[in-house]
């Protein structure tokens, strides 16, 4: 038995998924206790389970979930549950991470190694401790029990390391975390962190590393996307505060990856070679996660959706850039031409339908920003460009916020959404619930645009002579912004 595990006197823990364990069952916060040691990139977790109404009658505390199964660098070891005597129950581990014990624990405690993964990819979606920095996602520790579960969380850190989270100081050095697998506390014994306010709602601003980039910066672009989100979506249900952490990785210049869980987004970033590509990246990378604390952090949506929401939110941040100069004209159709050639010798499968496909990765996104495209040039088609994508992802958002309807199945609700005018319908029919080839013909035509291929990449071209109309959506979609901008501020 580990030494690292007798700091704790009485232990506890989590999990499971018997069956016949009610969701309210659930309410009573856990108490949970990390031991942060850097040095061997692990930590030891206990947890008093004994005041939870469901934790004790559980026999099966599965840890790690299949994700982080999948993510090698994490390992749970030397797993614990004591009686309410302080007496060990036996534990055997069925599997990696899952453990089952033979009694009712009113503890349990456990180590977890955390080696920081080589691969960016990972780093921003997996708990890990590297040098000077770690990330620490709750969802990674402790069991999945399927309904939010609550609970006060301390960390036990080495001298000159700190924390920063989105979660709220409790009593006695406890953070308050209303749900376990939203929470990330970001660590380090150098990150730099400010409080300030943002478009009326307090936001934190943690940054691991120097960037070209800086705090002022990071406040001023998330004041105005917030601001952008919130006329064009109306405000989250949930107030409470926002928390920005970046974390800089050296060798991944021009590369990040970022996930928004709850309140919290995290980045994990290269930095650009020069100070102007560097708040660029900044502005997209913003732009892309702050539209997540809304669709879908802010949805009551089930199930695994991401092919929808992933897509429409690369090009509904597109056309915010667009809108705020921060990107050109050129590098939005860059983007659309980028998805087009990454997805070109894809064999297609519908997204919705009898054969369940895995909804992630980059393909699969790019996929969806065209089928977004599409969707944008027939809505402002339609209307004389007074309607885009934008209206329909705040029609999906007002119709599926928390709390205002009950949860339904997310594919379900965006095929519903995608059918709810003759015009879409046939864009779904074709390539949701449908298996064609991406044919964007239909949305060029609108736009006066052609496509073809240079040197082995597509490309979009004005079309030599468009009509008025096409002029006018193409204006509209932002073609002429750059020119308005510029003239602006003379
Ligand atoms: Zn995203």
């Amino acid at each position: 038995m580990s030494k690292s595990l007798k700091w704790f006197s009485a232990l506890f823990f989590l999990l499971s998924a018997l069956s016949g364990v009610s969701a309210q069952d659930s309410t009573q916060p856990v108490e949970l206790t990390i031991k942060v040691d850097p040095d061997n990139r692990a930590l030891t977790v206990s947890a008093d389970i004994s005041k939870s109404q469901m934790l004790p009658e559980m026999r099966a505390f599965s840890i790690q979930s299949s994700y982080s199964r999948s993510v090698n660098s994490i390992r749970v070891k030397d797993f614990q549950a004591f009686d309410e005597n302080g007496k060990e129950i036996a534990a055997r581990e069925l599997q990696p991470g899952e453990f089952l014990i033979r009694g009712k624990a009113s503890s349990i405690g456990y180590s977890v190694d955390l080696a920081e993964p080589a691969d960016i990819s990972k780093k921003a979606h997996a708990s890990w401790i590297g040098d000077a920095v770690g990330v620490l996602m709750l969802r990674d520790l402790f069991p999945d029990l399927k309904s939010p579960v609550p609970a006060n969380v301390k960390l036990l850190l080495p001298a000159k390391w700190s924390v920063s989270t989105s979660a709220k100081k409790a009593p006695q050095g406890f953070y308050r975390v209303e749900d376990l697998d939203n929470s990330i506390f970001l660590i380090g014994n150098s990150i730099r962190s400010q409080t300030s306010t943002a478009d009326d709602r307090k936001i934190s601003i943690t940054i691991s590393g120097d960037f070209l980039f800086d705090e002022a910066d990071v406040l001023e672009f998330s004041g105005s996307i917030l601001r952008s989100y919130r006329s064009l979506f109306g405000s989250r249900s949930d107030n409470s505060e926002i928390e920005i952490a970046i974390v800089k990785v050296s060798n991944a210049a021009g590369r990040w990856e970022a996930e928004t869980r709850g309140n919290t987004v995290l980045i994990v970033s290269g930095d650009m070679q020069f100070e102007k590509p560097s708040r660029q990246r900044l502005h997209e990378q913003l732009r892309h996660e702050l539209l997540h604390l809304w669709i879908p952090n802010d949805l009551a949506l089930s199930g695994d959706y991401a092919w929808f929401y992933e897509g429409f939110t690369v090009y509904q941040a597109l056309k915010i850039g667009l809108a705020e100069n921060r990107i050109s004209f050129d590098d939005f159709l860059r983007t659309i031409a980028d998805a087009v050639d990454l997805t070109s010798d894809m064999q297609r499968e519908p997204f919705v339908g009898a054969s369940k496909r895995r909804f992630s990765g980059a393909k699969v996104y790019a996929e969806s920003l065209l089928i977004a495209f599409l969707c944008d040039a027939v809505l402002m088609e339609k209307t004389r460009g007074k309607r885009s994508v934008a209206d329909l992802l705040a029609a999906f958002y007002r119709q599926h916020k928390r709390g205002a309807n009950s949860s339904e199945d997310g594919n379900t609700a965006a095929v519903k959404l995608l059918t709810s005018e003759p015009e879409l319908k046939a864009i779904s029919d074709s390539y949701v619930t449908g298996s064609r080839q991406i044919d964007l013909r239909p949305a060029l035509t609108v736009f006066g645009l052609v496509q073809v291929r240079r040197t082995g990449n597509t490309e979009f071209l004005l079309k030599a002579k468009p009509t008025k109309r096409q002029k006018d959506l193409l204006d509209k979609l932002g073609y002429n912004n750059w020119r308005k901008v510029r003239k602006d501020r003379k």
